[in-house]
């Protein structure tokens, strides 16, 4: 086991640290400034997502797919099987979001009949409208919108669309940006976003599944958002392997209103592989329980990171202090390369 220091040249100087904590004696709670969660206003103006940490919280975690796509749109399977391949994976919940488009009829595919005991589902569809800076759409995930969401008017921008539809109920995610080069203007234009898709499996062939750069530029701005992880599933016979990135959602029940109301607080991790059992912020100090992995990273609005690297980590505690007042966030990542994110944690 040993310590790295990610990025000594721009820290401008080599930190001693602590090593990994075997034995965790701190309290196993949250700790940190800002209590509840919703929305607030910023000292500048703008909505922030204050994002309480979930791992305390009752309830359980509810593993769930944010984005996917059926043969109602251009997906090659029918709803019903998607949801079977998903139910049979271990999900315990899908958010069918097909391409909501004129071309398929505007669909909001109805998967209300699919939900049996111990899986259910979201409804909802990815948005389109135009138009970016560099592409002709946008592409705007939005889960618990209601039936019967009329489409776009003509002349609705794609930040107007999402506003309207997160104003009927539905939780908003900037889908892809990466993969949509979209600019920082673009991004900071879509102010109704809960939060960002910084993993997209699907994007990984062409090699943009991540989206953490942009994110972090949004963050260090003060934009407040959340950050999951999604299939874009198509099941196309040249697609990645579905069931691949998917959101463990913190909630008292699988009822679709709690899940929802989960993901708009912002009580959810991303991942592609590992589990996070907890993270605790605690007198300056971010603790980690996790399934095993080889690295564990605390980075945020400040460039460097906490890293450590080791055979079968399951915990550790790292330093918040290089962050400042700004934000951090934990990765893991295992021996297959699978990675698990928190939200980004406000530290004031
Ligand atoms: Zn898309
Ligand atoms: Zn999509």
């Amino acid at each position: 086991m040993w310590l790295s220091d990610n990025d000594a040249n721009d820290a401008g100087e080599h930190r001693r640290r602590r090593g990994p904590s075997r034995r965790l004696v701190l309290p196993i709670r949250v700790v940190h400034a800002v209590s509840g969660a919703g929305e607030h206003w910023s000292a500048r103006g703008r909505r922030m997502l204050v994002v309480d940490l979930p791992f305390a919280l009752p309830g359980r975690f509810w593993r769930g797919n944010l984005h996917t796509h059926t043969d109602r749109s251009d997906g090659a399977l029918p709803p019903q099987e998607v949801a079977r391949r998903y139910r049979e994976a271990g999900y315990d919940f899908l958010a069918v979001t097909d391409h909501f488009r004129a071309a398929y009829g505007f669909p909001l595919t109805d998967t209300r009949a699919l939900r049996t005991p111990g899986f259910t589902t979201l409804l909802g569809a990815e948005l389109h409208a135009p138009r970016t800076e560099l592409s002709s759409e946008w592409h705007i995930i939005a889960v618990g919108l209601p039936l019967g969401f009329p489409p776009p008017e003509p002349g609705e921008s794609g930040p107007a669309l999402a506003r309207r539809a997160r104003a009927a109920g539905a939780f908003i995610g900037m889908a892809h940006p990466a993969a949509s080069l979209l600019t920082l203007a673009d991004a900071e234009s879509l102010d109704a976003a809960h939060a960002v898709e910084v993993h997209n499996a699907l994007s990984a062939r062409e090699d943009r599944a991540d989206s953490w750069h942009l994110t972090d530029i949004l963050l260090t701005r003060g934009h407040r958002l959340g950050a999951y992880a999604a299939d874009d599933a198509h099941f196309q016979p040249r697609d990645p392997p579905a069931c691949a990135a998917w959101v463990q959602v913190r909630a008292r029940s699988l009822d679709p209103r709690a899940l929802l109301a989960a993901l708009k607080a912002g009580h959810y991790y991303a991942s592609t592989g590992p589990d996070l059992h907890d993270v605790a912020l605690h007198d300056g100090m971010i603790t980690v329980r996790c399934s095993p992995v080889r690295k564990i990273l605390l980075t945020g609005g400040t460039p460097g990171a906490q890293v450590i690297e080791g055979d079968g980590l399951t915990e550790c505690s790292l330093p918040v202090a290089m962050f400042g007042h700004g934000y951090c966030r934990v990765t893991v990542e295992d021996a297959t390369a699978g990675r698990a994110w928190t939200n980004p944690i406000p530290l004031s």
